[in-house]
């Protein structure tokens, strides 16, 4: 079968969700037997979201060959069970970048160099190129912004002479807003015709619109809808506000949004696709009534996108030890001495969280602190792996001056210190230790245990590591460094011995959790909570 490709644009406003439609298509399409991949074109300047500050942008992904990647990857993983990479996401700086490099190369002999051709031929080599390797039948691409935004307009023209050139090849799905008018009680279609018109003006009409709403849609207004936006009736279809993003999939599979993919790129419609894994999480999702409670120690807890891995690896922890799972976000500056007792009492497991620099440090060292000494499930992710070892030194060992490197450069006690290799490192920009590297655990630690295998292949990015010259003092003390890279000795994971289960792990195990292959230490640790709780 010919490779098929599927556009998606959003207009109206941002944040409709285009990543959650292309991720729930994606599911639909796999479930068919396909072999699908998701890749998102940011229309930022930025090299990727690496050096965005988590406030900006929320979460930055990392994919297993090391790239620093939008969100929005995270979902394609989590919904398609798929490996992305560098491939899977382009920005407007990359494209820049690359053409710039070639400028200076001469690769243009003498051409003016201009947006379009040679902007827009970049960004169409670079939709194209995962095409190439034969490994997928359909690639979906998602256009990161709204339509009408400057910074789209070369990706959309690429988009407009990607669908004149690949015909049935291609089909463009256009995401929009129908807002509810609460004083009049009514919908209104006004902006999506308004979008698609703006679409239209620059030369792409859309095959299929899905409207985003949170209130059901009539069949009328559908067809009103479709008749002037120049779109076939029975592609017209919308998006309800659904309790959860994990129930989409299932909500686009009833509106068929696979077979009108199918019927427009020519692919007969035979059988129905396998949902039932989807299906079984859903309603362990939904029919779930005992709950367990944890409790996020972080300092973005304004902002939910900020921990979104970590969020969703809960859940899907959850679900699958038949939990509904209630998650606490506990601001780290607001953590000290006097209040830890009232704000973690009611938690069945802590996750202390990843970070950069010194704010809300003391208040990850005070939550550690008492999450040990009252023997409460604790799961430490890079910096939060990193705080564990400070905090046991500091409190266990008696280095009371003990830090990271990080956060004071002159400590006498660097528990934690910059990687070797960090150390002429001076860009910002994808220099970390990033992707995904091995790991060897010994073979009685509960990590082993949790993963039922003493190698496994985590995503990691740090700059910081535990420092070896003190791993016999810890171990002698109870914190046993279980994981260890092969080839660099690079501690991986430690487990703090005697409790029920405090584990520390330099990696981030949730970059691999996905709906239908949950990550195994999430598993072990909500596992262990629900069991403190009893
Ligand atoms: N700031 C720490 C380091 O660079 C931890 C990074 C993280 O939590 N992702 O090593």
């Amino acid at each position: 079968m010919e490779t098929k490709y599927i556009f998606v644009t959003g207009g109206v406003v941002s944040s409709l969700g285009k990543g959650i439609i292309s991720s729930s298509l994606a599911a639909i399409l796999k479930a068919r037997g396909y072999r699908v991949t998701i890749q998102k074109f940011d229309p930022y300047i930025n090299i990727d979201p690496g050096t965005l500050n988590p406030y900006e942008h929320g979460e930055c992904y990392v994919t297993v060959d090391g790239h620093e990647a939008d969100l929005d990857l995270g979902h394609y993983e989590r919904f398609t069970n798929v490996r992305t990479t560098r491939a899977n996401n382009v920005t407007t700086g990359r494209i820049y970048q690359s053409v710039i490099d070639k400028e200076r190369r001469g690769d243009y002999l003498g051409k003016t160099v201009q947006i379009i051709p040679h902007i827009t031929d970049e960004i169409k080599r670079n939709v194209l190129r995962l095409g190439t390797t034969g490994d997928y039948d359909f690639i979906i691409t998602e256009i990161g912004g709204t339509v009408g935004d400057i910074e789209s307009l070369p990706f959309l023209e690429s988009v407009r002479q990607l669908k004149w050139e690949l015909g049935q090849n291609c089909v463009c799905i256009h995401l929009t807003y129908v807002p509810y008018i609460s004083a009049a009680k009514e919908l209104k279609t006004k902006p999506t015709q308004h979008s698609v018109k703006q679409l239209q003006q620059v030369g792409i009409q859309p095959d299929i619109l899905v409207l985003r709403t949170e209130h059901e849609i009539p069949a009328s207004m559908l067809r009103k809808i479709a008749q002037f936006c120049n779109v076939s009736a029975d592609a017209v279809i919308q998006s309800i506000d659904v309790p959860s993003i994990y129930e989409v999939p299932l909500s686009m599979h009833r509106q068929h949004l696979d077979e009108i993919v199918m019927a427009k790129t020519n692919i007969p419609v035979v059988g129905e696709p396998n949902m039932a894994p989807w299906v079984n999480f859903v309603d362990k999702m939904k029919n779930a009534t005992r709950e367990v409670t944890i409790g996020l120690v972080g300092k973005y807890v304004e902002l939910q996108d900020a921990y979104k891995s970590i969020n969703e690896s809960l859940l899907h922890a959850a679900v699958y030890n038949n939990r509904r799972l209630k998650l606490k976000y506990i601001h780290s500056e607001k953590l000290t001495g006097s209040n830890v007792d009232d704000m973690l009492k009611d938690l069945d497991g802590v996750v202390i969280a990843p970070g950069f620099g010194q704010r809300g440090i003391e208040g990850k060292f005070v939550a550690l602190k008492w999450c040990r000494e009252h023997d409460i499930p604790t799961f430490g992710i890079c910096l939060g792996m990193q705080c564990m070892v400070i905090e046991f030194a500091r409190n266990v060992l008696g280095l009371t001056d003990a830090n990271s490197t990080e956060m004071d450069p002159s400590t006498p006690h660097n528990v934690i210190d910059l990687m070797e290799e960090q150390k002429s490192v001076h860009n910002m920009g994808g220099t970390m230790r990033l992707g995904a590297y091995d790991c060897r655990l010994d073979e009685t630690s509960l990590a082993a245990k949790a993963y039922g295998s003493t190698t496994v292949s985590e995503r990691h990015r740090h700059r910081f590591e535990f420092n070896n010259d003190y791993r016999q003092q810890f171990e002698d003390a109870g914190m046993k460094c279980v994981g260890r890279n092969p080839e660099t000795g690079l501690v991986e994971v430690v487990e703090i011995q005697g409790k029920k289960w405090m584990i520390g792990t330099q990696y981030h195990p949730e970059y691999s959790s996905t709906v239908l292959n949950p990550s195994p230490l999430f598993l072990s640790f909500i596992n262990a909570a629900i069991h403190h709780q009893k």
